[in-house]
């Protein structure tokens, strides 16, 4: 069976883009990374999280991955986007970053029955 896609393309650019930024966020503070700029396991974090999100088979139901039964990451990538969440997550909620808030309470509602594969 064909993968199913996200039918709202703008939810995925959303959760990419949210990453993206708590990722940034952590490599600079944690990582001693200049701003805009990404150390190289961070870029391969990136990368991959990309090409999980991209798989996904919730596709545009997709719960946030803490809520997720699937669990396709990796426990190394695992670890390391919690670390990450963990850092960054407060700091934006901080920030007022919209992004950040919608996931928190799209985090709430918990996951849809997992997809048939
Ligand atoms: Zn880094």
């Amino acid at each position: 069976m064909a993968k199913q896609q996200f039918n709202d393309l703008s939810q995925f650019a959303d959760e990419l883009a949210l990453v993206e930024r708590m990722v940034r966020l952590a490599c600079e503070g944690e990582h001693g990374s200049a701003k805009g700029e990404l150390c190289g396991e961070c870029t391969a974090l990136l990368d991959y999280v990309r090409a999980r999100l991209e798989r996904c088979p919730y596709g545009a139901e997709k719960p946030t991955c803490r809520q997720c039964p699937i669990h396709c990451y990796r426990p190394t990538e695992r670890d390391r986007i919690k670390a990450v969440m963990r850092y960054a997550g407060p700091r934006l909620l901080l920030r007022g970053d919209l992004a950040a808030l919608k996931h928190l309470v799209h985090d709430r509602k918990g996951a849809p029955p997992r997809p048939k594969e």
